[in-house]
């Protein structure tokens, strides 16, 4: 009582900070008390304050504490990143700030706490809490979190036959929501919208079994291709049926088959694009052999071996076809019909083999742990260990923003993600490995290393495909002969597979699992409490705005980080007060910094240039580069290469010269040599984040 009395004569703009402190508060519930809220808020705003400035006042997290930045002459040119007076120049903020909205309206306000509720999570016990203080001050605002993010109870749940439950969205629902959201979408200009697949077991809890089971689609072809969620199931163990699990999906799809989709005034045909899950969830939906068991290989029909476990030594056994598959004619593959047949979709070669679970966390896994753990006859030194923990960890410095984590040692293998062994076997494996492993190990690994590679890089992967299934079919075969037969279990054996689905799908992230992962861990936070997880999840994400276009508004490029501190090129000091100075830029979700880390760029030249400014003017941007003027192939196996733009440079010209945006072919990765002083691997980017 007496805090309301207090609030009651307070000025407008004294309560109005008190409610923004509430929102502040609310929004750090779960934590254990107001002083972890106060510090949470505090750190809120510290963060904020100097997420305009430049890189070296970054908060550093947990991971980054321990890294120092590397010394010495080797890193002259990594050093300017650093120097403070470099980045001086005031920023231009594009944020907008809800506080200078002075005549928001309660509707207005309802539209902002909603959309704040939903970034950060509130749960709704806070949400009601918050609003009704709120309710004093703004009588149109609601009193229940479920009006305020308009939640719908129309949810159905079915019980399934061995247990669990099930509720559907559906393919439907999901492909008008896009549309409506995004109707000038590339993809709605086509006369067919195919729809990629994941299906995935999710535990939610550490402390019991209860398990989510949710299909998910992908609308293909899109500008930003976003997962949605077409039905999930939930329950203490994986579902008993797969054809009930499927049922509600085969009937809506029998109907989209049969009918079409009408959305606007356009007719659309709707088929599946391909279905991309890991290894148990493929043998779950089609009913085949689980991947330890014998005949397991979805692509050749062998018989594997039993050397300690199941191994699939040939590499040139006869294919599996959708017609032979579609007739059970291999019975030992098959555990009974899959609930997809008759729906006329290929269940050979529309399953793809995901990249993400069969390459990096299978096989790139596996190596390291070999080399760390396995026989002796592979493994390496302690030393070893540590000195590669060492040159990962010093790369840190040089791995660009986009990529969501940086190097770890060795010693924490254990906790690495997916992105990470990617990470290691696409960039900083190649610098890292190299001198450290014998000739013979290391030249094996680039055989996936470099496959791999050619096979997610778009330009590449088509071209390279054939080369590409040369090399992984020796990389097997060698395989056997360095670390031992029992190593060619399923991960290693179908990775000879991999390349028909690029030839079919373009490059491995066309097919990965990657997006579905990040999703199902996003799914994963909205559920709170351990009843009715299904309900609580089902509740949380009609509340989204899931479809919500992100490309929509988005302008062409952006600039930030303004500044006046040059360097301009000589030719174009004339245009200096009609031209405007900045230190970042971003398009098309590439980000471009003055920075070694964020700033090496491939030219569609060839040539490998480091951007030291960015010039506006008239809405064009243009970019000041240094040329690397020494470069040499970073390796010469399983080919030179040069051919794929992967180099060693160092050298920077004296000569400023300007490009613009169309002659960026990619964004590199440019990392220091341990050794070479002012010596850099690039390797250009090859994956979508
Ligand atoms: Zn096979």
């Amino acid at each position: 009582m007496a805090t309301f009395r207090n609030l009651k004569f307070r000025s407008y703009w004294r309560s109005r900070r008190d409610v923004q402190c509430s929102v502040a508060y609310a929004s750090c519930e779960g934590h254990d008390s107001p002083a972890s809220a106060h510090s949470a808020a505090q750190g809120a705003v510290f963060v904020e304050a100097n997420s305009d400035t430049n890189e070296t006042m970054e908060v550093p997290d947990v991971e980054n504490r321990d890294v120092d930045m590397p010394e010495g002459p080797e890193n002259e040119l990594m050093s300017w990143e650093n120097d403070p007076d470099f980045f001086s120049g005031s920023y231009d903020s594009d944020c907008t700030s809800v506080s200078s909205q002075d005549d928001l309206s309660d509707s207005d306000l309802g539209e902002v706490l909603a959309d704040w509720v939903k970034q950060y999570n509130i749960p709704s016990t806070a949400v009601n809490g918050l609003l009704s203080i709120l309710h004093r001050y703004h009588p149109g605002l609601p009193l229940e979190s479920r009006t305020l993010l308009h939640t719908s109870r129309n949810a159905t749940f079915r019980s399934m036959p061995g247990g669990g439950t099930y509720s559907h969205i559906g393919i439907t629902k999901n492909l008008q929501d896009i549309f409506e959201a995004n109707p000038d979408d590339a993809c709605f200009s086509h006369q067919h919208l195919k729809i990629q697949i994941n299906v995935d077991g999710l535990p939610i809890f550490k402390s019991s079994t209860v398990q989510l089971w949710p299909i998910l689609g992908i609308l293909k072809g899109m500008l930003c291709e976003k997962p949605f969620t077409i039905g999930i199931y939930c329950g203490n163990q994986k579902p008993c049926n797969v054809h009930e699990y499927f049922a509600e999906f085969i009937d809506e799809f029998k109907q989209l088959q049969h009918a079409g989709l009408q959305l606007g005034d356009r007719q659309y045909c709707v088929s599946v694009h391909s279905f991309v899950c890991d290894a148990p969830a493929r043998s779950f939906v089609k009913q085949t052999k689980l991947h330890s068991g014998y005949s397991a290989c979805e692509r050749c029909v062998q018989k594997g071996q039993w050397i300690n476990k199941v191994v699939y030594p040939e590499t040139d056994a006869p294919r599996r076809t959708d017609i032979s598959f579609d007739e059970l004619a291999d019975k030992s593959h098959h555990n009974g019909p899959s609930p997809l047949q008759g729906l006329g979709i290929p269940l050979v070669t529309l399953f793809c083999l995901d990249y993400m679970h069969l390459v990096c966390l299978g096989i790139m896994r596996k190596l390291l742990l070999m080399w760390m753990r396995g026989p002796l006859r592979c493994r390496i030194s302690a030393g070893m260990i540590k000195q590669l923990s060492e040159n990962l960890v010093r790369l840190r410095v040089a791995i660009p923003c986009e990529f969501a984590r940086k190097p770890r040692t060795l010693y924490e293998i254990d906790r690495w993600k997916a992105t990470e062994f990617r990470q290691f076997l696409l960039y900083t494996g190649p610098v890292v490995l190299n001198g450290l492993l014998t000739e013979t190990v290391y030249k094996h690994f680039m055989l996936l290393a470099i496959s791999i590679y050619c096979c997610v890089r778009s330009d590449l992967c088509k071209h390279y495909a054939s080369y590409a299934r040369e090399c992984l079919i020796k990389f097997v075969k060698l395989a056997s002969q360095i670390y031992g037969e029992d190593v060619l279990v399923y991960n290693m054996h179908s990775v000879i597979h991999i390349v028909d689905d690029v030839e079919l799908f373009g490059p491995l992230d066309n097919i990965s699992s990657f997006p579905f992962e990040n999703y199902l861990r996003c799914m994963k936070k909205l559920v709170r409490r351990p009843s009715m997880p299904l309900q609580q999840l089902m509740c949380r994400m009609s509340e989204m705005d899931t479809h919500k276009s992100s490309t929509q508004s988005v302008p062409l490029h952006s600039l930030s980080k303004h500044h006046d501190n040059g360097p301009i090129p000589d030719d174009m000091t004339d245009l200096l007060s009609v031209m405007t100075q900045y230190r970042e830029f971003s398009a098309n979700g590439c980000k471009l910094k003055v920075t070694l880390k964020d700033g090496v760029v491939l030219l569609k030249s060839g040539e490998i240039v480091c951007i030291r400014n960015i010039l506006s003017h008239k809405a064009m941007a243009y970019f000041v580069c240094q040329r690397f003027t020494t470069r040499r192939p970073l390796y010469s196996h399983p080919f030179d290469l040069s051919d794929i733009d992967m180099y060693v440079v160092s050298e920077l010209s004296n000569r400023l010269h300007t490009v613009s945006w169309n002659d960026i072919e990619r964004k590199c990765v440019c990392m220091p040599l341990q050794d070479c002083q002012g010596r850099y691997a690039v390797i250009p980017f090859a994956h979508k984040e």
